[in-house]
């Protein structure tokens, strides 16, 4: 089921999911199992040599988890996808076919802290360097190349929310500098953003978040739009060139459009492991059949709570992209036309007394370090998150003493609003 002309539902309920062959069953099954018999002699040679596509070992390749990489490939318009035990191993395999020891990335500020704790901390670790740029301005990421730069990377809608990315300007910038641009879609899911649609050459997921959707299953995934030329300027020798760690095979000449996915299959699953688990995958799975419904109510029931915050007396601001007040209006109207995500920030009067006091008052809400859960999960950044920084550092990691972050989910809405206002007037009582 690759058909074009299917709607984004349609798709997110069948793709990479036919009945099964063998057995007629209807839902996918859950293949949880290590490793695959082979045919013969000849036919184990040639899974080894990738001269024929099949099951070797589950490290690499999983069934179950085939078919989340088909569905996510098709629903970003993608040609090809890996998945991965987590986000933040998403991304670590995402950068691995592009990366070396000196080489660089340039990433948005504006990132999810845990993602810029990865890049600052542990890429040094590898050799690699992330320049951090304000990403408000596109310009930055231009000035910000050397020749090591490798790739840019930022999120189409960033978590805490409230920014949005010009990921058209951005992309323009990343092919005259000839890197990919590689976009985290985790907050807008491509139920309401389909990165590669504005020239994005990678995206990665936690699909931890809204693809699951039920606070179930950790998870992540690259998908490559196939479109990159590999071999422009000699910046990728991993990809093509001789890869010698997989015996002098140059994946770009033997593989073309899928050069990028088989590699992080053969040689960025094999050797760094990060693989998930089937039976995450076919959670994933059945979190995506409810994808746009779920996506629908999220929206609408945030840009109702946004509203009810941005009048409410004790709400000193709100940072939702789809207030027509917000600085990033105009781009979320642009790249988020069916809505703004339902992840966003809000500061209470009176600070960090006031911010914690809500937390506690909340009884509908869940206080916890999620985000993309069908119910509604608060958290205050300050007194957990992003306790270790200094109160400077908070504020400019939009951490501040008195935001509140809120993952609107799909409960009825008057009834957020309700536990909202009473946790608000607690804390203000
Ligand atoms: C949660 C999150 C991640 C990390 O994903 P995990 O599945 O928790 O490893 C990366 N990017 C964004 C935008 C996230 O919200």
């Amino acid at each position: 089921m690759s058909d074009k002309t299917f709607g984004f539902e349609t798709l997110s309920v069948h793709a990479g999911a036919a009945p099964d062959p063998a057995t007629g069953a209807r839902a996918l099954p859950i293949y949880q199992t290590t490793a695959y018999v082979f045919e013969d002699a000849d036919h184990a040679a040639a899974l080894f040599n990738l001269q024929t596509v099949g099951f070797i070992y589950s490290r690499l390749t999983n069934p179950t988890n085939a078919a989340l990489e088909a569905r996510l490939a098709t629903l970003e318009g993608g040609r090809g996808c890996t998945v991965a035990s987590s986000g933040h191993a998403a991304q670590v395999l995402a950068l691995f076919p592009l990366m070396q020891p000196g080489a660089e990335i340039v990433a948005s500020s504006r990132l999810y802290g845990g993602s810029l704790q990865q890049m600052k901390n542990t890429y040094p670790k590898f050799g690699w360097k992330a320049e951090i740029v304000d990403a408000d301005v596109p310009e930055n990421f231009k000035r910000a190349v050397t020749e090591n730069t490798k790739a840019f990377f930022i999120e189409s809608l960033a978590n805490p929310g409230g920014v949005v990315s010009d990921i058209e300007a951005i992309a323009r910038i990343a092919e005259a500098s000839g890197v990919p641009l590689l976009v985290d879609n985790t907050l807008a899911t491509p139920y309401l953003c389909k990165p590669i649609d504005y020239g994005a050459t990678l995206i990665v997921h936690s699909t931890t978040k809204f693809l699951s959707g039920t606070g179930t299953s950790m998870g992540g995934a690259v998908v490559d739009s196939g479109k990159f030329d590999w071999s422009r300027g000699g910046k990728f020798p991993s990809l093509a060139g001789p890869e010698p760690a997989y015996h002098g095979l140059n994946f770009y000449e033997t593989f073309g459009d899928m050069a990028y996915t088989f590699h992080s299959h053969a040689v960025g699953l094999r050797d760094l492991g990060p693989s998930q688990a089937p039976f995450n995958a076919w959670l994933t799975m059945l979190g995506i059949e409810t994808l746009g419904l779920r996506m629908e109510r999220h929206c609408a029931n945030a840009a109702k709570v946004a509203l009810h915050l941005e009048k409410h007396p004790a709400v000193a601001w709100v940072n939702y992209a789809g207030l027509p007040s917000n600085k990033y209006n105009k781009l979320a109207q642009k790249y988020l036309p069916k809505g703004a995500g339902s992840v966003f920030t809000f500061g209470v009067k009176g600070g960090y007394d006031v911010g914690v006091k809500v937390v506690d008052g909340v009884e509908l809400f869940s206080h916890l370090a999620n985000i993309g859960d069908a119910k509604s999960l608060i958290i205050h950044p300050a007194s957990t998150t992003h306790r270790q920084l200094s109160d400077e550092q908070r504020v400019a990691a939009g951490a501040g003493p008195d935001v509140l972050r809120l993952s609107i989910g799909i409960e009825t809405v008057e009834d957020i609003i309700a536990d909202l206002d009473q946790a608000l007037a607690k804390a203000t009582a």
